[in-house]
């Protein structure tokens, strides 16, 4: 499937996943930055999604944010869900991550907005919380709100599987030296790089208390067409 394709069937995840999140209760409101913090995932088709139509001088300012971040402390995913997926069904195991929301925010914020909002990728479309997290200190998201992020966690990685993930600030800033490869689906990720290699879907990892509720959601995944 050629990148156009791709980027049709990511936005139409995306799309399902937002008309998901709009039927249920949750706290969030526009201008509410808790949660963008520096340690968010990102595939490499997400992180062309964002970048494609970004000027030279945008994309320059935006390296430079990146950039000047990077060299921070901030989370580095040791495995993709799809990895895990199958790491948990061979009961391997589980690479050791380790993450702290006071490692500071995300370089991409603006005056508490973000301005790729419409761009965004899944790791931010899917931190929700029941309730205002500000009150609180901290996110409480449903279990099965949890279940259908991992399954479309899957998806977007499924359809970049010839690519890559890593933390939002890494994959953005490796993109450019990783294009070539990444279209012509020769990616090949060092090890002890901050970069994963991503993985096919193999087995998904619902719990059986939400396999059939999930189901309708499963289903349009399935049959999205382009
Ligand atoms: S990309 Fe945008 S929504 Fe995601 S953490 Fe950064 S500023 Fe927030």
């Amino acid at each position: 499937m050629n990148i156009d394709s791709r980027l049709i069937l990511l936005d139409k995840i995306y799309k399902i996943y937002d008309d998901f999140i709009e039927s249920i209760d949750v706290a969030c409101k526009k201008f509410c930055s808790v949660c963008c913090t520096c340690n968010v995932t990102i595939t490499s088709l997400e992180s062309y999604k964002i970048l494609f139509d970004l000027s030279a001088a945008e994309k320059k300012l935006l390296q430079i944010k990146l950039a000047a971040k990077c060299e921070t402390q901030h989370f580095i995913p040791q495995t993709t869900t799809n990895r895990l997926a199958v790491l948990c069904a061979q009961d391997k195991d589980i690479p050791v991550e380790e993450i702290d929301s006071s490692w500071g925010e995300c370089p991409l914020l603006t005056n508490n907005a973000c301005p790729v909002y419409n761009k965004r990728p899944f790791g931010c479309r899917a931190f929700v919380s029941k309730h205002n997290c500000t009150e609180t200190g901290y996110a409480e998201i449903d279990p099965f709100v949890l279940s259908v992020n991992t399954l479309f966690l899957q998806f977007i990685e499924h359809i970049d599987c010839d690519g890559y993930s890593g933390n939002i600030m890494d994959v953005m800033l490796s993109f450019e030296v990783q294009e070539k490869n990444w279209r012509n689906k020769q990616i090949s990720v060092e090890p002890g790089s901050r970069l994963i290699k991503n993985h096919p879907v193999n087995i998904l990892m619902v719990p059986p208390e939400h396999r059939s509720r999930i189901m309708p959601l499963f289903k349009k995944l399935k049959n999205i067409t382009i």
